[in-house]
């Protein structure tokens, strides 16, 4: 095989809690994760030259070590040795800078694509390892389904049932910074023991507001208080649960139904020039 084609999911995270700042300058965090069917789509030609070359549908966003696809592309040749090289063509869907997780999940994509194409055969654990050196999500993506995360986000900690859920998220086109929002957060050093059991999302939806939580999203509110404003149009839509996806400014909203999450989308954008998607959990990526 020369080319494969895959999907690269976007994540929410249905909890993110910041235990306290390491020593190295990450945060130690827990966080509930499950990819989504909002997707990116990769295309990866395996070429007998060496050399990488990436076209990407995004004008904003750079082709070459600077894009986490690039990137991890040149990390699977270097591991291996490899003389060849590799063509990439990256149609993105996933907003950027929104919380999502989008980079990642493309950076995970390509080296799971490689994995095949170049029969390395890695073992998972072996590919998440390589994931992390790219990125904190980088292995969450390579897991595929509903995680809990633990470390900088790194380290898995236990995979979770499948979710079966409508979501509807809206972005306000306005790009965050993860490192700005962690920044805004002023966080302790990390204590130490702390909660050790690992509670699993409700099935029912109607209870899911209890269980939803996200650390970041006060200091996040703090730089782009539009936040806020997009949670309550949400709620006022009639979304069950609603919280900002991971560092933010993306808000998701957990719907009964494709129908609802579709006429929530419709409300809570209207007038307003936010982008909207609905889209549902996976329970494979
Ligand atoms: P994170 O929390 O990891 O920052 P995010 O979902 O908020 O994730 P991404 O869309 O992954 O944000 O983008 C974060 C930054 O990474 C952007 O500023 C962007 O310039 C850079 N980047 C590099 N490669 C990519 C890529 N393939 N897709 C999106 N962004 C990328």
């Amino acid at each position: 095989m020369e080319r494969l084609s895959l999907r690269a999911p976007a994540k929410v995270n249905l909890r993110l809690e910041v235990l306290g700042k390491r020593p190295d300058d990450y945060h130690e965090i827990k966080t509930w994760m499950y990819p989504i069917s909002l997707a990116d789509e990769l295309t990866v030609v395996r070429e007998a030259s060496a050399g990488i070359s990436l076209a990407c549908s995004h004008p904003g966003l750079p082709v070459k070590e600077e894009n986490l696809a690039y990137r991890a592309a040149a990390l699977f040749l270097k591991e291996h040795a490899l003389a060849g090289g590799v063509r990439i063509k990256l149609t993105k869907r996933i907003p950027v800078a929104a919380g999502l997780g989008g980079g990642s999940s493309d950076a995970a994509t390509v080296l799971k694509a490689m994995d095949i194409l170049w029969q390395t055969q890695m073992p998972p654990e072996a590919l998440q390892e390589m994931g992390a050196a790219l990125g904190s999500d980088v292995p969450f993506f390579i897991v595929g389904k509903g995680a809990v995360m633990g470390g900088r986000g790194e380290r898995v900690m236990s995979v979770l049932p499948p979710l079966t859920a409508w979501l509807v998220l809206v972005n306000p086109g306005v790009p965050l910074s993860t490192q700005q929002v962690y920044q805004q957060g002023k966080w302790g050093l990390t204590k130490q023991g702390g909660e050790t059991k690992i509670p699993k999302p409700p099935q029912d939806l109607k209870k899911m507001g209890d269980f939803l939580r996200n650390d970041l999203e006060r200091p996040a509110r703090e730089l782009l208080p539009i936040i806020g404003e997009i949670k309550e149009k949400l709620h006022a839509a009639g979304a069950h649960g609603v919280l900002m996806a991971g560092s933010g400014p993306t808000v998701f909203g957990f719907c009964a139904t494709e129908a609802e999450a579709q006429q929530a989308a419709r409300e809570a954008t209207r007038a307003k020039g936010w982008l909207s998607f609905v889209a549902h959990t996976l329970t494979e990526a």
